[in-house]
């Protein structure tokens, strides 16, 4: 699926000239020309990054890089603002509200298709960890090594959670006592005959 980027621009030049340059990279694009419009967009179609104007008729950029990046479903899109020169203010204000990087004006089509690719790269380099892993009526906390069954939390040893992690991961299949051994135990020294079966027992 192509990348979908919307840019937020009132002034019709610099939006095609944007366009323009984005397609030419191969992403998808959509125009909106305020703020108003580019939070319908939004709602209405899932974008991977924001190209936003700050200076818009109506809604202020900034208010609209607020709202996208304080909404739970929108959060995770990604938002470069455009700042006219020397708007130290702007730059550090967007910045505070969430932005993901900025451009100032005027700026080269060269330079901003470098912050967008540049952008875009942090994103995929840092998938969204999985911490909560929900199985059943198991929660698992892969941070806080805390299990919980039906809310209520279950103690087990740093081991026991080892090894109840490594299969919850590869639900369905089977393994060797060899494997499990190999894949939990391998740092310890010994282990005892028994102690595999009255885990897996319990
Ligand atoms: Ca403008």
């Amino acid at each position: 699926m192509k990348t979908k980027i919307l840019v937020v621009e009132d002034e019709k030049d610099i939006s095609d000239l944007i366009s323009y340059n984005l397609n030419k990279e191969g992403f998808e694009v959509s125009v909106s020309a305020d703020g108003e419009d580019a939070l319908r967009a939004i709602r209405r179609e899932k974008f991977d990054l924001v190209i936003l104007d700050l200076m818009l008729p109506g809604m202020h950029g900034l208010e609209l890089c607020r709202t996208i990046k304080s909404s739970e479903e929108t959060s995770s899109i990604r938002v470069i603002i455009l700042t006219a020169k020397n708007e130290e203010v702007d730059k550090v204000l967007g910045l505070e509200m969430g932005a993901d990087d900025y451009v100032t004006k005027p700026f080269s089509p060269r330079e901003l298709m470098a912050r967008v690719r540049a952008v875009l790269r942090r994103t995929q380099e840092k998938p969204a960890a999985e911490k909560i892993l929900r199985i059943g009526s198991l929660e698992i906390n892969t941070d806080t090594y805390q299990v919980l069954k039906r809310g209520a939390v279950i103690k087990l040893s740093a081991t026991e959670f080892k090894l109840l992690l490594y299969l919850l991961q590869r639900k369905g299949r089977v393994f060797g006592r060899d494997m499990l051994l190999n894949a939990v135990w391998k740092d310890e020294a010994f282990v005892e005959p028994g102690r595999l079966t009255s885990i897996s027992g319990g």
